[in-house]
């Protein structure tokens, strides 16, 4: 899920929890699919520029995880809606509606990517933030793949890391360091209001520097950090933030 510019309550996620199963199909007509090598499209009233651009960002994508993961992808389906009311139903049904989630633009669902158009008029949302967020949707499909049930700071530090990167050296001067309990928080507003969109991608950094790729795909499956890292998550916790003080407080 993408949702660095998130401003919703608490009440709102339970809403959305208990609600969910009120989600409806994918909404897209599934005739109209226009096909590139490892992706389908299923879109209304698309702009043909749009899918174009859409086309080229995930096929570059795919080029890029395919080789890193060294893993067979199949093929994705995209689904992207006219606006940001149909795609946000698509998950939560209806009760989306009356709640205020201007930042909730992108998601999967298990592996298909869901997307609001770039086209349309999202508050606080350009065309070029909406369809960039594709990529890094993408890519939580291909964490789905690896694992389904995925920690969310392993899923959104591995996704971040490689799409929509904020790479900001002085970030330890503007925000703190996320507790220790982010490793294993299953709540994304938790998730969001400490910080976990701004570090994750840093502890994956942080992760591929130490122990390397190999140990990084063991991470994304680990029921316990530990069983890979060879340490206990407190003294993981601490090196990450030694890493962090080193090259994040410039
Ligand atoms: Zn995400």
């Amino acid at each position: 899920m993408n949702m660095r510019t998130k401003r919703y309550s608490t009440i709102s996620l339970l809403a959305l929890l208990l609600l969910s199963s009120c989600a409806t199909g994918n909404g897209v007509d599934s005739e109209q699919g226009i096909k590139s090598e490892h992706f389908v499209i299923y879109a209304k009233e698309e702009r043909p520029a749009t899918i174009e651009k859409i086309t080229y960002l995930l096929e570059t994508k795919y080029a890029e995880i395919r080789a890193y993961f060294d893993m067979e992808i199949p093929v994705t389906k995209v689904y992207i809606y006219k606006n940001q009311r149909e795609f946000q139903r698509q998950k939560y049904g209806f009760i989306a509606d009356v709640l205020k989630l201007d930042w909730y633009i992108g998601d999967n669902i298990k592996d298909s990517v869901y997307l609001t158009s770039p086209d349309t008029n999202v508050k606080g949302h350009s065309y070029d933030g909406i369809i960039n967020a594709v990529q890094h949707e993408f890519v939580h499909t291909v964490i789905y793949r690896i694992n389904p049930k995925c920690k969310l700071w392993m899923n959104e530090g591995v996704a971040l890391y490689f799409s929509n990167r904020d790479n900001d050296k002085s970030l330890l001067k503007k925000t703190n360091i996320p507790k220790l309990k982010i490793f294993e928080t299953k709540n994304p507003i938790y998730f969001a209001d400490n910080g976990g969109y701004q570090f994750a991608d840093k502890f994956t950094e942080f992760f591929l520097k130490e122990y390397g790729k190999e140990r990084l795909v063991k991470m994304i499956k680990a029921k316990k950090y530990s069983e890979i890292s060879g340490i206990n998550d407190v003294d993981l916790y601490d090196n990450w933030k030694n890493y962090l003080v080193k090259n994040y407080d410039n």
